[in-house]
């Protein structure tokens, strides 16, 4: 089952797209705000935290830029209206970073302000290697004039050393991650390209900065060993629990978030909605080790 499972991560860009949408309904909250808001509420409901993605990635237009601003800011109002325990997490390629950067800046100073005045998180994914000086730039940028505003960082990156070292200078909130995009391996720690489990050390030594510098930190990962590892550093150096807490995505590991919150951390679940689904299901489903058991359901249940 386990070359099945496999062989079924590379052929996925086979699955036909009824399909595809069939089995990211586990990862993405639906189609509509609305559709996000219900499945919010039930998870505030049970403790969690979320921070919200309206999908979508690289545009071919300022029009379409705009639209994904306008999203934000209704997804702003809607924390607001329902009292949701949420952040929005925005991916800056969505709002024309390769497009236009200064506009970028524009639409995505716009919306943090917005947030800051609803005291709102709003955290900057961090997307390929092509992206992350312009995403770093553009964070520093803002994070000058507002505190609400967070950065991820790619624990697979060498360059993550020496990003993270001028950005504790400046007390920024962070997210690491092991990283998702396909990138050269010379851009990658040593190994990270044959097996994740490499990337573990280099999430840890960032971690650990993280605690030593007093910076607050998501933990985004659902690798149970990285994250006994930081509940042991946590434990170990007598960290708060306030100053850090586990991020996860929707429908990825479910029993582990139950768990961890049941434990007493805080746990914010990253909260994908909207009509632009299928490049990010694609990501998800790549990395599920249970892909082909999810395919076959979804068809027998046809
Ligand atoms: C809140 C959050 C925000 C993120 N933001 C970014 C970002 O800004 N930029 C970026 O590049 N990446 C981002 N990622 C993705 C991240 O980089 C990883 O690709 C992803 O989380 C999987 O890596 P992992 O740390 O869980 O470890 P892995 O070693 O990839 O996986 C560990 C284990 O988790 C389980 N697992 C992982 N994924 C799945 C899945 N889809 N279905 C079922 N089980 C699974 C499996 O059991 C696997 O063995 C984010 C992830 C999270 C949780």
């Amino acid at each position: 089952m386990q070359l099945f499972n496999t062989v079924m991560a590379h052929a996925i860009t086979w699955v036909p797209r009824a399909l595809v949408q069939k089995i990211s309904r586990r990862y993405i909250a639906g189609e509509s705000l609305d559709d996000a808001v219900g499945r919010i509420r039930q998870l505030n409901s049970l403790g969690f935290k979320v921070t919200i993605d309206v999908l979508g990635e690289t545009v071919s237009s300022i029009q379409q830029t705009e639209n994904t601003a306008d999203e934000y800011r209704r997804v702003l109002n809607a924390i607001q209206d329902h009292g949701l325990k949420a952040s929005i997490s925005v991916k800056p390629t969505a709002l024309g970073l390769l497009l236009d950067t200064q506009h970028c800046e524009q639409l995505l100073g716009k919306i943090v302000t917005i947030a800051e005045r609803h005291q709102t998180l709003v955290c900057m994914d961090m997307e390929d290697v092509s992206c992350t000086q312009k995403e770093i730039d553009l964070f520093a940028n803002l994070a000058s004039g507002h505190t609400n505003i967070s950065l991820a960082l790619q624990a697979y990156l060498q360059r993550t050393y020496q990003d993270l070292d001028s950005l504790l200078l400046t007390r920024s909130s962070l997210r690491i991650c092991k990283g998702i995009y396909l990138e050269d391996r010379s851009h990658l720690v040593d190994k990270a390209w044959n097996d994740r489990s490499e990337i573990n050390p280099h999430f840890m030594n960032h971690i650990a900065r993280c605690f030593e510098m007093g910076t607050f930190v998501g933990v985004a990962t659902h690798d149970i060993a990285l994250i006994d590892q930081v509940i042991e550093l946590a434990r170990s150096r007598d960290i708060d629990k306030t100053m850090f807490e586990f991020q996860m995505l929707l429908g990825v590991c479910e029993p582990l978030q139950c768990k961890l919150l049941g434990m007493g951390f805080s746990v914010r679940i990253y909260v994908p909605y909207g009509k632009d689904w299928y490049a990010y299901s694609m990501r998800r489903m790549k990395e599920n080790p249970q892909i082909a058991g999810y395919i076959l359901q979804a068809l027998m249940s046809r």
